[in-house]
């Protein structure tokens, strides 16, 4: 179960991803204000697409220990939008 997550990503790439998804969602930074960069990055949908990724991949367990913790995330950003 660990090893599926050293190898289909780098440990630390979902807390990577799941802190990029939380700053595109959350109100924007001072950075995003001036620069309204519209990348995939800076939107979210990419680090968003990781964390469905780490989803799929990790055993249920840990999937619903993420899922816990993207959930609000979603939801924010869907009232948002
Ligand atoms: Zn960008």
């Amino acid at each position: 179960m660990i090893a599926l997550e050293h190898t289909r990503m780098w440990p630390g790439a979902v807390a990577d991803a799941l802190v990029a998804w939380q700053h595109a969602t959350l109100p924007g930074t001072a950075d995003r204000l001036f620069h309204r960069c519209l990348c995939d990055e800076c939107t979210g949908d990419a680090p968003r697409r990781r964390l469905q990724q780490a989803l799929l991949a990790l055993p249920p367990w840990a999937g619903r220990q993420l899922y816990a913790l993207v959930l609000p995330i979603d939801r924010y950003s869907i009232s948002r939008r």
